[in-house]
């Protein structure tokens, strides 16, 4: 069971979660966990010998019933790709996967704030390669989120709404649209490549989405990340979290999906150094409007 303590300096949580120092790190293709258990070769986590999409509980959890939940979301039985390369069918099934694990662990007396995320590439501590991503249930409210709310307060409403209507009005940050949702590099982007994908009626969860918006949100996504992996020519690694509503079943949240990317050019990272760290102030390299531009010609290349 992980220890939380409360951190004064900061005022907020630290997890502590020793039990994971011993997860699996990077084993090679033959001893993938997240593979399927094929006749003649080793068990893996997933006992059959195919499947869609399968969601089981995290085996070196940071949280655990009853004060919070750990679950892996496996993407596809197929070891090799990217959820950018996944068939759009099996994107827009990942969805309603979200959403339904979305409601059922909001629905649990011990979540405050269901936290829906992937970790892309060694760059941001994958330690399996398989497609996959991770859902944590919160036992309290994190952080990020309380800033989100109190941005809502500062701008005396949905500051999501908000932003998009800002980032649509100038379009100069626009790197892909449709009928239902917008990916932008906000004005204050804090990554290089930090794009935003934004439903564009405000719908508090995955939950409040119409068939066709879930439809939308995969397609919009399929395309950020495909553009991702055009910008450089190279599997591009990235840090992608939903923030939607917490789960006291208020309409305070706006469903969006940020990416987190820390590349700034094919073989550079961006690292959070004394002034990011020490100061809690980013330093970029490059104008969010530079990066928009490219990465929006990355999208349109394959489209
Ligand atoms: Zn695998
Ligand atoms: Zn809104
Ligand atoms: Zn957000």
């Amino acid at each position: 069971m992980s220890q939380r303590r409360f951190n004064e300096l900061r005022g907020e949580d630290v997890v502590y979660a020793v039990q994971r120092q011993a997860r699996t790190f990077l084993p090679s293709a033959d001893y993938c966990p997240l593979c399927p258990t094929r006749p003649g070769h080793p068990p893996t986590e997933i006992p059959f010998p195919s499947f869609e999409i399968v969601v089981f509980d995290n085996l070196f959890p940071t949280f655990e019933a009853p004060q919070g939940a750990a679950e892996v979301v496996v993407y596809t039985d197929d070891h090799y790709g990217s959820f950018a390369t996944l068939a759009p069918e099996r994107a827009e099934a990942l969805m309603w996967v979200w959403r339904q694990r979305y409601e059922e662990l909001a629905a649990r007396a011990d979540i405050e704030y269901v936290l829906i995320f992937e970790n892309r590439g060694v760059e941001v501590g994958t330690t399996l390669h398989h497609p996959h991503g991770q859902i944590y249930g919160f036992p309290f409210e994190p952080p990020v989120i309380a800033l989100e709310r109190a941005a809502d307060a500062r701008l005396g409403g949905c500051a999501t709404c908000t932003l998009l209507e800002r980032e649509l009005a100038s379009a100069e940050r626009v790197v892909h649209e449709n009928d239902a949702v917008v990916a932008y590099v906000p004005f204050a982007a804090r990554w290089p490549y930090e794009t935003h994908v934004v439903l564009r009626e405000h719908r508090a969860s995955l939950s409040e989405c119409t068939a066709d918006e879930l439809e939308r949100l995969s397609s919009a996504l399929q395309h950020v990340t495909r553009g991702f992996d055009r910008l450089f020519g190279r599997p591009f690694p990235y840090i992608m979290v939903l923030h939607q509503a917490p789960s006291d079943g208020g309409r305070a949240g706006h469903l969006h999906v940020e990416f987190y990317p820390p590349l700034r050019t094919a073989d550079k990272l961006k690292y959070l150094a004394g002034c990011e760290q020490g100061a809690g102030t980013f330093i970029m390299d490059v104008l969010p409007e530079a990066s928009a531009n490219a990465l929006r010609g990355a999208i349109a290349n394959g489209s």
